[in-house]
């Protein structure tokens, strides 16, 4: 297996032992547009000794090879099937389980993109937009009222509602921003409705994603948050990891129940000995 010789690779014990990690972005590589202290060091370590890498994120703002191009920029080696996001998770839910259909989106165009490469036909800006049978909410930054009220419009007149995520809040330097969980809180309150599918961590979606690119191994997650990260790990049968350096303090890790597998304040400080 890769990573049972590292010898002169500073891998700390504690990640030495798992042949494949998985790095969620938003507030454990990076923080808006600046990267972690040491972060790139661990992403260099994790892959001198050989481990499996994918970058795992419920960012729906931006498409797949966005990320690719941040990374490179920001100091770390990617490539694009390590990139795993919950938009291409909700593109590969959508052409799996629906035949077609009208789709009103709530999202940035590269969400827009995932929906119409699963099949679908978008009516955003068309007289059918609260005719449509899917209406799927992920968080941008022009989030208006108008699309709040052709989604609320579109469900209660019998559309499916499907999720990105929900994630209340991402990281940002100047504080937390509302999440895609945000926005599609606003539509189920608006319809009393509660939205049939979520793909975003912690569901199954972006972690079979991940282990089809990856292969066997043993496996652990890395992330900033407890509701998807460690509890997302934890569905998926494998360990989670929590760094400090995103949304959770160190006293609510503590409080942690069920706790993840290891606590550390970055991930430079989980990866490096
Ligand atoms: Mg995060």
């Amino acid at each position: 297996m890769p990573g049972d010789d590292n010898d002169g690779v500073p891998l700390s014990p504690a990640v030495a032992r798992y042949d494949h990690v998985l790095l969620d972005l938003d507030g454990c590589v990076w923080v808006g547009d600046d990267a972690l202290d040491g972060a790139a060091d661990a992403v260099a370590a994790l892959r001198e000794a050989g481990k499996g890498v994918a970058f795992f994120t419920n960012d729906v703002r931006h498409a797949p090879d966005h990320f690719v191009t941040k990374l490179w920029r920001l100091g770390f080696q990617a490539s694009l099937d390590e990139v795993v996001t919950a938009g291409a998770a909700l593109q590969f839910m959508l052409a799996e389980r629906t035949d077609g259909g009208a789709a009103f989106v709530i999202g940035s165009q590269a969400l827009v993109d995932h929906v119409a490469d699963a099949g679908l036909r978008i009516v955003n800006n068309t007289e059918f937009a609260t005719r449509a049978d899917v209406v799927v909410v992920g968080v941008h930054d022009a989030f208006d009222y108008r699309e709040l009220r052709i989604a609320t419009q579109a469900v209660l007149r019998g559309a499916e509602l499907m999720g990105a995520t929900r994630d209340r809040t991402f990281p940002m330097p100047d504080g937390p921003w509302p999440g895609s969980g945000a926005v599609l809180a606003a539509v189920e309150a608006a319809t009393g409705r509660r939205a049939e599918r979520t793909v975003g961590k912690p569901e199954p979606d972006m972690y079979a994603a991940a282990r089809d690119r990856l292969g066997e191994g043993r496996y652990l997650a890395v992330g900033d948050r407890l509701d998807t990260d460690v509890a997302g790990a934890r569905l998926a049968g494998i360990d989670g990891a929590l760094v400090l350096t995103g949304v959770t303090g160190r006293a609510e890790a503590s409080a942690a129940d069920p706790r993840p597998s290891h606590v550390a304040d970055s991930l430079a400080a989980l990866v490096l000995r």
